[in-house]
C-alpha cells in the first residue's frame, strides 16, 4: 500500500511554523499586511479569497480587501495597484485571476511591484527562480516540493517527470525539481508516447487539467504520484488528475485529493506573505 501524503496535516504544520514566526516579529514591533484584491464576484474567486483571508488571520498578518465592482477598468485597477506598491505599510498584493476579460492580465501581474510579488507570477519573480536566485515562489509547486521533503522523499538524482507545462504549475514545478537536483523531463498535450516517458518517473508530478487521466498504465512500480489536479465529478465530489484507485496499488507515496496538493497552495502563499517583510 502506498504512503498517503497528508497535505492537510503538512500545511497545518507550516501554518502554524508561520503563526510564531509573526509572532516574534510582532514582539519586535513588524507587522506584515497583505493587500488581496478581487475585482467581480466570481463564487470560485470569493471562497479562494475569503480563504486567503482566513489563513492570514491564523498566523497574525493583517490582510488589507479591495473587493472592486466587474465595471473596475484596467486603468483604475493599475492605478490601486501602483498606491499599493508605494505604500510601505503594505508588504504583500495579490490580484485574484481570472480578471474580467476587459483587464489585461498580464499588464496588471506586471505592475505589482516585484519585491511584494507573493503569488510569483511576476516576470522578475519567474526568472529569479530560474536563476537560482531568492525570489518568491508559485505557490502550488512551492507546496509540491514541501509534501515531497516533509514526507521524506530524496528528489535528487531522481528521474523526475512533469506532466504539463502551465506558467503556474508545470513550468515553475519543472524549475523546482531541478534545483533540488532531480533530472527533470516536461510533458504537455505534444509529447509522443505519453505512457513511455511517464514510466521513467520515480516522481511523477501530475498537472494535466484532465479528471482521472492518469492511470496504472502512466506509472512505473513503486514510483511517487503527485495529483495537482483539482475537479468536480458528476456526483459534485472532488477527483484530481490521476485516477487514484487504478495508482494507488503501485504506487510507493501519493496525494490524495482532496487533502494533498490543494490545501499546500496557500500555506505557501502565507510563506510567501511572512518572507515579504523579512
Ligand atoms: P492548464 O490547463 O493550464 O495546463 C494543462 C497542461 O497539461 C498543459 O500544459 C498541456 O500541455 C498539458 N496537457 C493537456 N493534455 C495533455 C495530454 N493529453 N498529454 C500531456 N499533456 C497534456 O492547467 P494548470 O493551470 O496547470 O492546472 C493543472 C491542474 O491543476 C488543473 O486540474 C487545475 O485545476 C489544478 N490546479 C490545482 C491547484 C491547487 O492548488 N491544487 C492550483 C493550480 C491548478
Amino acid at each position: 500500500m502506498a504512503l498517503l501524503i497528508d497535505g492537510k496535516k503538512i500545511s497545518a504544520e507550516i501554518k502554524d511554523e508561520l503563526k510564531e514566526i509573526v509572532a516574534k516579529k510582532k514582539a519586535e514591533g513588524k507587522e506584515i499586511t497583505l493587500a488581496v484584491i478581487q475585482v467581480g464576484n466570481d463564487k470560485a474567486s470569493s471562497v479562494y479569497v475569503g480563504n486567503k483571508k482566513k489563513a492570514c488571520e491564523y498566523i497574525g498578518v493583517n490582510s488589507l480587501a479591495y473587493e472592486l465592482p466587474e465595471e473596475t477598468t484596467e486603468e483604475e485597477l493599475l492605478s490601486i495597484v501602483k498606491e499599493l506598491n508605494e505604500r510601505s505599510d503594505v508588504h504583500g498584493i495579490l490580484v485574484q485571476l481570472p480578471l474580467p476579460k476587459h483587464i489585461c492580465e498580464d499588464k496588471v501581474l506586471l505592475a505589482i511591484n516585484p519585491d511584494k510579488d507573493v503569488d510569483g507570477f511576476h516576470p522578475v519573480s519567474v526568472g529569479r527562480l530560474w536563476i537560482g536566485e531568492e525570489g518568491y515562489e508559485s505557490c502550488t509547486p512551492a507546496g509540491v516540493i514541501q509534501l515531497l521533503k516533509r514526507s521524506g522523499i530524496e528528489i535528487a538524482g531522481k528521474e523526475c517527470v512533469v506532466i504539463g507545462r502551465s506558467n503556474i504549475v508545470g513550468k515553475p514545478m519543472a524549475a523546482m525539481l531541478l534545483r533540488e537536483n532531480g533530472t527533470v523531463t516536461v510533458c504537455h498535450s505534444r509529447t509522443k508516447n505519453l505512457a513511455e516517458v511517464t514510466k521513467r518517473a520515480d516522481i511523477l508530478v501530475v498537472a494535466i487539467g484532465k479528471p482521472k487521466f492518469i492511470t496504472a498504465e502512466y506509472v512505473k512500480e513503486g514510483a511517487v504520484v503527485i495529483d495537482v489536479g483539482i475537479h468536480r465529478n458528476e456526483d459534485n465530489k472532488l477527483c484530481g488528475d490521476v485516477d487514484f484507485d487504478s495508482v494507488e496499488p503501485i504506487a510507493s507515496a501519493i496525494t490524495p485529493v482532496p487533502g494533498g496538493v490543494g490545501p499546500m497552495t496557500i500555506a505557501m502563499l502565507m510563506c510567501n506573505v511572512v518572507k515579504s517583510n523579512a
